[in-house]
């Protein structure tokens, strides 16, 4: 459904001309004839915001105002209650908080395995390590490629841990499901729209992180891309923007919590650790985000930060983590929810 209002003043002929191109677009035309102008709602099946700009540019359109979302399988008006994600028998999106944990980067057997353990000792539900890692300069560790995959899978046999991590590439998204329970993702990737066509068709559990510059309704339609191949099986997850501050490392975007919740049907999920890039903002920012309606968190956490090959100063050390773990059931309780 969309709006044309007509200019002050638009004659009878530019009037036809707009309802003509309306019937010739399948579409119907209703007509209010006010006594300064004219606007004419049109409906039909279809996507009739795909002609907005044509419309916009007719002789005495003044404007269009599309009536319904862009996106339309994301949206809380096509599907009302929440989608629940199944993830180790919890359910994401129901009423307890689920934490996904772990390294940045897989960078070895044995620091995996190490840190597999301990955030599962602390209460995590998932198990979070980057074995292709999206990096800023090209001369920088890249991530283990399979051989970090491998570990990721002998880390959730040994600990009943499904496992979260990045595909960067749609060629990849094969090999990367062999061995992972849920795609992520990457902020520098939700655009990629090929990606976005394979990890929806490979009916794969996915982590669709926000672009560090996207808006929430750019967010939304990179989901509608994937939900597009009838693949519900999608978490969004709001990891900070990029604004001037500088004190931290992205901007937490806690707006985004409720604002999500409130328009999509998909669980939302927050990443304290990249949205404020210091460990000792990750456990209030957590909270926070909990305290905002979030159905669960991913969060960085390294055995020794001060080795970590990426992120370690928003890594949290296993012990920090178990104190974040209690700290944000309170919360949890608090807004009648468990963790
Ligand atoms: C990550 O999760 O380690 C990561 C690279 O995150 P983002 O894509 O949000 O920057
Ligand atoms: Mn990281």
């Amino acid at each position: 459904m969309m709006i044309v209002v007509m200019k002050v003043g638009s004659t009878t002929k530019e009037i036809s001309a707009v309802i003509a191109r309306v019937k010739k677009l399948g579409y119907e035309a209703h007509l209010s004839d006010g006594e300064e102008r004219t606007i004419i709602g049109i409906v039909g099946d279809g996507n009739i915001r795909e002609y907005a700009e044509q419309f916009q540019m007719m002789d005495g359109v003044e404007r269009t105002m599309p009536v319904s979302h862009p996106y339309k399988l994301a949206s809380r008006d096509f599907h009302a209650a929440n989608t629940l994600v199944p993830l180790n028998g919890s359910k994401v999106g129901d009423r307890k908080i689920i934490v996904m944990a772990g390294p940045c980067s897989v960078e070895s057997r044995e620091q995996i395995l190490e840190t597999a353990h301990a955030v599962k000792e602390a209460g995590a539900t998932a198990l979070r390590g980057g074995a292709f890692k999206p990096r800023t300069s090209p001369y920088v560790f890249q991530g283990l490629g399979e051989e970090g995959l491998k570990y990721l899978a002998e880390a959730r046999e040994q600990t009943g841990l499904p496992v979260v991590t990045e595909v960067m590439d749609s060629s990849m998204v094969p090999l990367v499901c062999d061995y992972a329970d849920v795609l992520q993702i990457g902020a520098r990737n939700m655009q990629n729209y090929a990606l976005l066509h394979a990890v929806g068709k490979a009916q794969h559990t996915v982590l669709l992180k926000r672009g560090m510059s996207s808006t929430i309704e750019e967010l939304l339609m990179a989901a509608e891309y994937i939900l597009s191949h009838g693949n519900t099986r999608v978490m969004l997850c709001e990891r900070g923007i990029r604004t001037f501050e500088r004190y931290t490392r992205n901007t937490f975007d806690i707006n985004a919590i409720p604002v999500l919740k409130e328009r999509t049907h998909l669980p939302v999920i927050a990443d304290p650790s990249h949205a404020t890039g210091y460990w000792q903002y990750v456990e209030p920012a957590a909270k926070a985000a909990i305290a905002a309606g979030a159905d669960g968190l991913i969060v960085e956490v390294h055995p020794k930060p001060e080795e970590a090959v990426s992120d370690g100063m928003q890594s949290l050390t296993p012990k920090r983590f178990a104190d974040m773990m209690r700290a944000i059931r309170r919360v949890a309780e608090a807004v009648d929810r468990t963790a």
